[in-house]
């Protein structure tokens, strides 16, 4: 960025990445533009909002690691922070989540990752059959064990990007529903180029498309590839009488994990598929069906609640399985990419690192 000061960034992508990394840049007072024909309507609006740093990682995505409880720890100020300067609420919610195991094979499988994620340095904590009835009275009582995960946290995603889109609006970030198709270099500057409204111009441009493809004229800056993991999520509503968990619950039932994600108003989100099959957004039967079946063994009450949705979304997903996050070879354009199964917690830390690189930018 060599020692232009950075007065305008145009930010493409307003997802919870994209909009999280505004936020904080207009924040410190940058004038920021935020483009996306359908802001928070991506992977973010598809999403449960757990926010799990005690995820197992596979060998080689270690540094994701540290990533996640970095992140975990900017979340309370975060939170607060958008609330307020939305003035609404985001619903994020301390609890701490439980994780079972429906079958005997599931319980050695949870028990097998309890170890892992101790020698990861994270807090788990078994608990008994009491403990569990005491704390989540709404599971079935033949689950064979149990753990508690005091790190996991959630939020509402949905109310998140609502809020981040408010709060945006009330710092003065203007918000073009628009899809960027060109970007281009320019000795002075960046020229985005939309495909209704024009061009728009700024000194820097961030982008945090999700999992599209990439905008012609950032070919050759050396972007890493990603690909789109499609995923479903359940939410069902509240009937009134039925008891749902007070906290996230993280099940492994025959073998295939599910989760579910209760909400303050009664409803849960239940989460959620994973299907390598291109950028083609469609919810199959056979997912919501084994979604339902894997969720009802957990918690019995699944099947008294209404079904009000199955929402679709394509998780960003680089090679390594890690987000990107930093500038390119011209280092006007920088990239917030590759969230994949974590871009809501992951959110804060990706628009701290941003903000960071745009001051020392500014600074140079
Ligand atoms: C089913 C499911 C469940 C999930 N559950 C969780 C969870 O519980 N916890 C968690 O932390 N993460 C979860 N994730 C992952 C998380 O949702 C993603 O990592 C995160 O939403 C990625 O955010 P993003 O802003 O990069 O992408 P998106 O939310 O997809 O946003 C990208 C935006 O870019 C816009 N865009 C793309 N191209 C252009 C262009 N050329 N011009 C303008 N705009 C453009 C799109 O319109 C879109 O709005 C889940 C994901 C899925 C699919």
């Amino acid at each position: 960025m060599g020692s232009t000061r950075v007065e305008s960034v145009g930010v493409v992508g307003g997802g919870v990445i994209g909009m999280s990394i505004a936020f904080e840049l207009a924040s410190e007072g940058i004038d920021v533009v935020v483009i996306d024909p359908a802001p928070g309507h991506g992977a973010s609006w598809a999403a449960a909002g757990m926010l799990a740093p005690a995820s197992e990682v596979a060998p080689g995505e270690e540094r994701l690691l540290q990533d996640l409880a970095d992140a975990a720890a900017l979340w309370p100020s975060f939170a607060a922070r958008v609330g307020e300067a939305s003035g609404s609420v985001v619903e994020y919610r301390q609890t701490g989540s439980v994780l079972v195991g429906a079958t005997p094979s599931d319980a050695r499988d949870v028990t097998r990752t309890v170890k892992s994620l101790r020698s990861a340095g994270i807090v788990v904590e078994q608990l008994d059959g009491d403990e569990l009835a005491e704390r989540e009275p709404s599971l079935a009582a033949s689950l064979r064990s149990a753990w508690l995960l005091p790190g996991d946290h959630s939020v509402d995603n949905r109310r998140l990007v609502a809020a981040l889109l408010e709060a945006l609006k009330a710092l003065g970030v203007r918000i073009i529903e628009d899809r960027c198709s060109r970007v281009d270099l320019e000795p002075r500057g960046l020229r985005l180029g939309l495909e209704r409204v024009g061009d728009v111009r700024c000194d820097v441009c961030v982008l945090a498309t999700g999992a599209t493809s990439p905008i012609a004229g950032t070919e050759a800056l050396g972007l890493p590839v990603v690909r789109p993991v499609r995923g479903v999520t359940l939410r069902l509503g509240a009937v009134e009488g039925i008891a749902i968990p007070k906290g996230p619950i993280r099940a492994l039932v025959n073998s295939a994990a599910c989760y579910l994600v209760p909400r303050e108003d009664g409803s849960i989100v239940i989460g959620a598929t994973s299907e390598e099959q291109g950028h083609r957004a469609i919810a199959l039967a056979g997912g919501v069906h084994r979604l339902l079946d894997a969720a009802r063994l957990v918690f019995p009450g699944v099947d008294e609640l209404s079904f009000d949705e199955a929402s679709v979304g394509l998780r960003p997903a680089t090679t390594d399985h890690l987000p990107f996050v930093g500038a390119l070879r011209d280092e006007r354009v920088i990239a917030a990419v590759g969230h994949y199964r974590n871009g809501v917690l992951l959110a804060p830390l990706a628009a701290a690192t941003i903000a960071t690189i745009v001051r020392r930018a500014s600074c140079a």
